[in-house]
C-alpha cells in the first residue's frame, strides 16, 4: 500500500538502474513539475519541449542538475531515443492555446502520441499518455466514470482538443493491442498550482491575476457552471503512481480532486483569500463550454490507492503566492 503523505519513490529500488524517463511537455505547467519529482526520486529525466506554452524558466533549477537533459524538439517529428518509460504530455492544455493554431493542436495529439508509441515500440518502454476529462466533452453522466463514453461535439472550437485526445487514447489502445506496447491512460481532470503561465487563460490562473491587479473577475455565463480542481503535487503523485501500476492494468483511469465547485463560488472564494477589491464582470459563455465536471475517481483509489490531499484553499494559498512573486518581479523591472 503507497500512502499518499509518504509518497514512495518511483524507482522500485535504491539497488536498481536509475531509470530512463522522457517526459514530453516537461518545460510546462504539469510537466516541469513532474520533471522536478522524478529527478528527486533519482531518475534520469529527458525533458523534451517545443516551447510553445512552455518556458525554460519552469525548470531552471534543474538544468544544471547531472540527471537532467532539456531537448527541444516538436513530437510531430519522429525522435530516436533510448528510454525506459515515456510520460506523453506534449500538448497545450488551456483553451486559448490549443485553439490558436487547432490543426496543429491535433497533430501534436494524434502524430505526436503516434511518434512516442512508435519510439516506445522500439525501444519496448512504457508510456503514460495524458488524456483527459474532455474526452467526456459536455458530459450527461455525473460524476464521470471511465466507462462513460462522453458527449462531445466533433466539430466545434474544442474538437481539436477533445478529439485529438480521443484518438490518442485510441491509439494507445491500438498499440497496445497490435504491438504489445505497455500503457496508461490517465484522464487529468483540471489542476492548477505555481508554474501556470501568467497568460495562460485558464480559470485559476485568470482570477488570481485579476484579483491581484484588483481588476474585474471575468466570469464566463453566469457562473453557474462546475469545475473541480486538483492541485499540482496531488496530480504528479497519481501520475506516477499510475505509471508504477502492474504491466496488465492500462487505464484510462480519472485523476483529479472529486470536490466540485461552481465558477461563481471559484470567483468568490480568491476575492476572500487575496483580499482584493476587484468586482465580477459576465462575459458570454464560450461555445461548448461543459457545464458541469466532477471525476468519479473510485477506481484510482482502488487500483493506484491515491486520492488528493491537498485542500483548494490551501493549493490556492500556494498558487496566489506563486502570482504574488511574479507581479512584484515584473513590477520590480
Ligand atoms: P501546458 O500548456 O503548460 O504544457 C504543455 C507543454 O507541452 C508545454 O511545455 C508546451 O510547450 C509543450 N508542447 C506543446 N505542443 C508540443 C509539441 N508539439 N511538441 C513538444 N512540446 C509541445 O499544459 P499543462 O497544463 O502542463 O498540460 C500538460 C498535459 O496534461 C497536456 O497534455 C494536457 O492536455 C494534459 N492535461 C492537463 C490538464 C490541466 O488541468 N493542467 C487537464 C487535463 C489534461
Ligand atoms: N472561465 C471563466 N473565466 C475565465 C476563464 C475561464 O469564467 O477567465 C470558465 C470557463 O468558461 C469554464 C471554467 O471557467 O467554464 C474553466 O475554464 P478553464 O479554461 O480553466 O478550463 P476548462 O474549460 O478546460 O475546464
Amino acid at each position: 500500500m503507497t500512502d499518499n503523505k509518504n509518497p514512495q519513490p518511483s524507482r522500485s529500488s535504491p539497488y536498481e538502474e536509475p531509470l530512463r524517463i522522457l517526459v514530453t511537455g516537461g518545460a510546462g505547467f504539469l510537466g516541469s513539475h513532474l520533471c522536478r519529482r522524478l529527478v528527486m526520486d533519482g531518475n534520469e529525466v529527458i525533458c523534451l519541449d517545443n516551447f510553445f506554452t512552455g518556458h525554460r524558466r519552469n525548470i531552471q533549477d534543474l538544468l544544471d542538475h547531472h540527471d537532467f537533459e532539456l531537448i527541444r524538439h516538436d513530437i510531430v517529428n519522429p525522435i530516436f531515443l533510448e528510454v525506459d518509460r515515456i510520460y506523453n504530455l506534449a500538448c497545450p492544455a488551456s483553451p486559448i492555446h490549443y485553439q490558436y493554431n487547432p490543426v496543429k493542436t491535433i497533430k501534436t495529439s494524434v502524430m505526436g502520441t503516434i511518434n512516442m508509441l512508435g519510439l516506445a515500440k522500439r525501444v519496448r518502454a512504457r508510456v503514460l499518455q495524458a488524456s483527459t476529462s474532455e474526452v467526456y466533452g459536455n458530459p450527461q453522466v455525473h460524476p464521470q466514470p471511465e466507462p462513460y463514453w462522453g458527449h462531445v461535439n466533433p466539430i466545434g472550437l474544442r474538437s481539436c482538443y477533445d478529439e485529438g485526445k480521443r484518438c490518442a487514447e485510441t491509439l494507445c489502445f491500438d498499440y497496445h493491442r497490435q504491438n504489445k506496447v505497455e500503457i496508461k491512460v490517465a484522464r487529468i481532470f483540471n489542476t492548477y498550482g505555481p508554474n501556470m503561465d501568467i497568460d495562460d487563460g485558464r480559470v485559476i490562473s485568470n482570477f488570481i491575476i485579476q484579483a491581484l491587479r484588483n481588476i474585474p473577475l471575468t466570469i464566463f455565463g453566469d457562473g453557474s457552471q462546475t469545475r473541480s480542481f486538483c492541485y499540482v503535487d496531488d496530480m504528479v503523485q497519481g501520475l506516477i503512481a499510475l505509471m508504477n501500476t502492474p504491466e496488465d492494468f492500462t487505464g484510462p483511469v480519472n485523476l483529479g480532486n472529486p470536490k466540485e465547485i461552481t465558477i461563481m463560488e471559484l470567483a468568490e472564494k480568491i476575492l476572500r483569500l487575496t483580499g482584493s477589491s476587484s468586482t465580477i464582470d459576465h462575459l458570454p459563455p464560450p461555445a461548448d463550454d461543459p457545464i458541469q465536471r466532477q471525476p468519479d475517481i473510485a477506481l484510482a483509489k482502488d487500483k493506484l490507492d491515491w486520492q488528493p490531499t491537498v485542500s483548494l484553499d490551501k493549493g490556492l494559498g500556494h498558487t496566489i503566492s506563486f502570482f504574488e512573486s511574479i507581479l512584484s518581479r515584473e513590477s520590480a523591472s
